[in-house]
C-alpha cells in the first residue's frame, strides 16, 4: 500500500457516518467565495467587515454541515434548500432553452404556462393546453 492510498482510506474512515458535501454545502461555498471576492472591492468600512464576518460564518457552516453526524437534520435542511432552489434553477434553464430555440416562439399565458408556437406563421389563435384560455398571437 502506498502512502496516498492509506491517507485515502483514513479519510474514508473519518467521513464514515458523516453528512459529507451536499447541494446546500455547495451553495454555501459559492456564496462564501463570492463574499470573499467582494470584500476587497468594498474597501475598509463597516460593510466590508460585515461581509467578512458573514464569510467566516458561511465557512463555519460549511465545515459543520460536512462533518455533522446528524444526518436526519442535515438532509431535512438540504431538502428545504432544494425545494426553494429547484424551481429557480428550472426557470433559469427553461429560459435558456427558450432563448436557444429559434424555430419556435414562446408565449406566456396568464396562468403562467409557456405555450410553444412555430415562428413565421402569421397570426394564430393560441389555446392554452393547461387552462384553455384563447389568445391571438402574432408569430
Ligand atoms: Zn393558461
Amino acid at each position: 500500500m502506498n502512502f496516498l492510498y492509506r491517507i485515502r482510506c483514513a479519510l474514508a474512515r473519518f467521513m464514515y457516518g458523516r453528512n459529507g458535501v451536499d447541494q446546500l454545502s455547495w451553495a454555501l461555498l459559492i456564496f462564501e467565495l463570492a463574499l470573499s471576492l467582494l470584500v476587497p472591492m468594498l474597501g475598509i468600512d463597516a460593510l466590508s467587515v460585515a461581509a467578512q464576518l458573514l464569510s467566516y460564518v458561511c465557512s463555519f457552516l460549511i465545515f459543520f454541515r460536512i462533518l455533522s453526524r446528524n444526518l436526519v437534520k442535515r438532509r431535512a435542511e438540504n431538502a428545504k434548500f432544494l425545494s426553494w432552489w429547484q424551481p429557480k434553477k428550472n426557470a433559469l434553464f427553461g429560459a435558456k432553452a427558450r432563448l436557444a430555440d429559434k424555430e419556435h416562439k414562446y408565449v406566456k399565458c396568464s396562468c403562467g404556462t409557456y405555450c410553444r408556437v412555430p415562428r413565421n406563421v402569421g397570426k394564430i389563435e393560441l389555446t392554452c393546453p393547461k387552462c384553455g384560455a384563447k389568445k391571438i398571437v402574432k408569430t
